[in-house]
């Protein structure tokens, strides 16, 4: 079965809003073993709309369009439907009843305008929206289904599972499925992780492999398509534990885990403590580490010692030190450490100095260039690193990597 998504708004085109309606689609349609061959997006025309399904009814199978379902003029998908399908407009009484006690329910009074939700192309079967008025759309005509949803994303998302999922299961069975794998590493550059996965990736078999850089380090991604999720599963776990003997240290998590969860759960297991002294990522560190629902379990709290007076004063940075080496250096970063660990009383002080850009670097102090320390019981260490030239991207970068110096130090002791 070979799909295709339609996303219809003219903000969409203009880049005013960004279409994540067709990733959601694409991704569950995948999911479930059917093949998206195309995607487009057209603007709120009638003309350029019936042209787009048309299109798409000519060379897929299904095709599912998401916007303008709505009641306000700049809404005119349906009188495209009807065009491209050569139906009118009809009332469904059950519709308008469910749409009437919708607001009766919440206690308001319904526009006028919003009959018009109850008003579909002929021969729709309509699929239930609990979460907002407009109904979908689903007309089959000589085997091919048409699906049309609203934009609203958690609409179109919960409609989509709700409503169609369960059609689209009757029509594909034994049909492959294709099953995803996320194994997030962090502290390894892209080049580094192939290189070291080289061997395996000459006999991955059934299973496709990409290699994802983020802000936190490569992401993994394995695809396989499979006779049933069982099967999937077992093939995945037997390539993520060869993939595990070969880069273990490098992974902090699966699926969606992010670093400050897998720091999180391991400073929680060990019953550990951690404050935060942070110059150039002005507390996005501190952020960061609690992002985390129930992070007052381990984290202290920190110090944005954003100048160096506060350096001085708050976290017993020695003036020499600002004098002779500056404040983005290896003395002055274990000097943050060492001093917030000491002021808090926590197990780890963790800091952070740079210099985010785009102004402030000199040829010796380049723009990216940010020194990264941590004080434990045992000692401390700080480490110097050359990020980007983007500010936000190194303060993002400086985060993730202090957090990731913190989950090697928990799991090497
Ligand atoms: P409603 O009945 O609420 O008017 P609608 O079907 O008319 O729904 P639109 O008016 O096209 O939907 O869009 C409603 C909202 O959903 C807008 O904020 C729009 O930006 C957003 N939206 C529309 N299409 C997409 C998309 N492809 N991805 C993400 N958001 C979208
Ligand atoms: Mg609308």
């Amino acid at each position: 079965m070979l799909a295709e998504i339609i996303t219809i708004g003219d903000e969409l085109l203009y880049g005013q809003a960004i279409d994540t309606n067709s990733v959601y689609l694409g991704e569950r349609l995948t999911s479930l073993g059917i093949e998206v061959k195309y995607k487009s997006t057209v603007g709120d025309d009638v003309k350029l709309i019936v042209d787009g399904i048309t299109l798409a009814m000519k060379r897929s199978d299904l095709v599912i369009t998401t916007g303008g379902l709505g009641p306000t003029p700049d809404d005119v998908s349906k009188k495209a439907i009807c065009d491209h399908f050569g139906r009118k407009l009809v009332l469904y009484e059950d519709i308008l009843r469910k749409v009437e006690s919708w607001y009766a329910k919440k206690g308001v009074e319904m526009p006028a305008i919003v009959r018009s939700q109850a008003l579909l192309p002929e021969g729709t079967k309509p699929l239930s929206n609990d979460w907002g008025t407009a109904p979908g759309i689903f007309i089959e005509v000589k085997g091919k289904l048409f699906f049309a949803l609203p934009g609203v994303p958690i609409e179109m998302e919960r409609i989509f599972d709700s409503g169609i999922v369960p059609i689209l299961k009757d029509r594909i069975p034994g049909g492959k499925v294709t099953a995803f794998r996320k194994i997030r590493t962090a502290g390894i550059s892209e080049a580094r992780l192939h290189e070291k996965l080289s061997s395996l990736l000459e006999e991955t078999g059934d299973i496709g492999i990409a290699f994802l850089p983020t802000s936190s380090g490569v992401d993994l991604r394995l695809t396989i398509k499979s006779n049933s999720p069982t099967e999937a599963r077992r093939k995945l776990d037997r390539f993520e534990k060869r993939i595990r003997e070969k880069v273990d240290r490098h992974i902090y998590g699966t699926a969606e885990e992010s670093l400050e969860k897998a720091v999180g759960d391991l400073l929680r297991r060990k019953k550990l403590t951690v404050a935060v002294a942070e110059s150039c990522t002005g507390g996005l560190l501190g952020k960061t580490i609690t992002n985390i629902s129930g992070s007052s379990d381990y984290f202290l709290g920190g110090v944005i010692s954003y100048s160096d007076e506060l350096k001085m004063k708050l976290l017993g940075v020695p003036d020499e030190v600002l004098e002779s080496e500056g404040a983005v250096s290896e003395k002055c970063a274990l000097s943050m450490a060492e001093g917030v660990k000491k002021l808090t009383g926590a197990d780890y002080g963790i800091s952070i100095t740079g210099i985010a850009g785009p102004t402030g670097g000199t040829v010796d102090k380049p723009v990216g260039l940010v020194y990264i320390g941590i004080a434990g019981d045992k000692g401390s260490s700080a480490r110097k690193y050359v990020f980007t030239k983007e500010r936000n991207f190194n303060r993002e970068l400086s985060a993730q990597t202090a957090l990731n110096l913190l989950r090697l130090e928990l799991t090497q002791s």
